[in-house]
């Protein structure tokens, strides 16, 4: 058996893992590569292998950077079976038809420039809605903890990772070896969702790393902290706008809300989740009571309460119900896309937003460089929202502690409890977490094979 490492080498995007058993290619996920897209454009349009020679893809969780490829993968003559969790599987449809749309929009938006101006490059889209519909049809779902077997070569578990709904880590069985593999870890203690369950036994472990070299704060008083900024905003009769990715962290911060209103700690102003995605997200999750913690089936599900659904919260649909958000005059909370504030309707609630001093913006997630949410988050006095120069006078805060990865101890303890690991292979990391989990694996036991791979390496089995 062999793996050869694709994706998600040197880098967290684009996860792509090959294993050869005989003459069958499995392959672990189908990641895009995230980033600066036209920095990224060629290492997404052209796959380091060929589409017809993969016999099955395994897929750990629903994230692009796992999944985003797979359309591209059938369009391009992969005719096999692509196993995941049922809670992954719903997720794909809404996710991936929406990168298909937002590809499809901007190859419209810079055709119509490069009519005007030649230099601008026109990026076609790698896949479209139609190839996302073809790809969703080769889908077999699994239940996690029950082994299958897959094209006569292997058996598959899938086990808890705690990271997203539906999310798994791997065990692959074949030629009377093991292999473990992460997918993406949750850190412990997450909102929502159950903890991971650590794999048996491995011999080869292949593990994400994000944090790698970083332990999180534990923060605990993230609800606390929202309750702060939800008063203030209340007291100064401003409104609230929430920058959020449409999936886990829309949800998390809706069952905080449902959380603070139910213990009184807020007034019921009213909330608005503006982004279609969001609430499709937030409808599957619902149907997925068993996925959730003990915590969640004591404060709601046990009370008869749906976590995300409360009396003063709105779902707004259509363009024109979001444009009617800016003439609402009263204290209110927005929870809209994208995250970093780079695209989607969030764009125009702070255009609308920022400039007056009563209103706060809440970020709550990881903010990259170059976007518009890092210059908020660097308290930027002025930015440029569709081409104006907008001033900041809205009050900026920032609540840490909704990471969706483990930490460096969560890595460890989770390689740890698999029993018989005699090789431990880093990916999905940046160079100085990678080589920081190696150093503190090799410290903490001399004897184990700890390997960092690089694109296109490969280690025998
Ligand atoms: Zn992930």
């Amino acid at each position: 058996m062999k793996i050869t490492f694709h994706g998600a080498v040197g880098g967290v995007t684009g996860s792509k893992h090959i294993i050869s058993i005989k003459d069958k290619k499995i392959l672990l996920e189908c990641g895009l590569h995230q980033g600066f897209w036209k920095t990224v454009y060629k290492l997404n349009k052209e796959l380091p292998f060929k589409a017809n020679e993969i016999d099955a893809v395994v897929l750990s969780h629903a994230h692009v950077d796992h999944s985003g490829l797979l359309p591209k993968l059938v369009k391009e003559g992969f005719v096999g079976k692509i196993y995941t969790t049922e809670g992954t599987a719903e997720i794909l449809e809404p996710l991936l038809l929406d990168s298909a749309h937002v590809q499809q929009e901007d190859f419209e938006y810079y055709s119509k420039l490069a009519i005007f101006d030649e230099s601008i490059e026109v990026l076609e889209p790698l896949y479209d809605k139609s190839d996302v519909k073809r790809m969703l049809k080769f889908i077999v779902t699994k239940k996690r903890e029950e082994k299958f077997r897959i094209l006569d070569v292997a058996n598959i578990t899938f086990y808890n990772a705690g990271h997203i709904l539906g999310s798994s880590q791997i065990q692959i069985e074949a030629e009377g070896k093991k292999i473990a593999f992460t997918g993406d870890l949750g850190s412990r203690n997450r909102k929502i969702i159950k903890d991971s369950v650590n794999i048996p036994s491995a011999d080869v472990f292949i593990t994400e790393a994000t944090y790698g070299d970083r332990l999180h704060k534990r923060k605990l008083h993230t609800r606390e902290d929202l309750a702060k900024v939800i008063n203030d905003v209340h007291k100064r009769k401003g409104r609230l706008i929430i920058p959020s990715f449409a999936l886990e962290r829309s949800q998390e911060l809706l069952y905080d809300l449902h959380r603070l209103y139910n213990q009184k700690k807020v007034p019921r102003i009213p909330v608005f989740v503006d982004s279609p995605l969001a609430t499709d997200f937030t409808k599957i999750f619902g149907k997925h009571l068993n996925d959730f913690d003990e915590e969640t089936h004591e404060f709601f599900v046990d009370r008869g309460q749906n976590p995300f659904s409360f009396r003063n919260l709105t779902h707004t649909k259509s363009v024109h119900e979001s444009k009617k958000l800016n003439k609402y005059s009263k204290s209110c909370i927005i929870i809209a896309g994208s995250g970093m504030c780079e695209a989607g309707r969030v764009k125009h609630h702070l255009r609308h937003g920022l400039e007056n001093e009563r209103n706060t913006v809440l970020i709550v997630g990881y903010q990259a460089e170059y976007t518009l949410g890092r210059d908020l988050i660097e308290k930027k006095s002025e930015v440029k929202i569709f081409g104006d120069r907008v001033k900041v006078k809205a009050k900026i805060e920032n609540i840490k502690g909704y990471s969706a990865h483990g930490d460096r101890d969560d890595l460890i303890a989770n390689i740890e409890a698999t029993k018989d690991v005699k090789k431990v292979v880093i990916v999905h990391a940046d160079s100085k977490q990678a080589i920081g989990l190696k150093q503190k694996l090799i410290e903490l036991n001399n004897a184990l094979d700890v390997v960092i791979p690089g694109p296109g390496d490969e280690i025998e089995v």
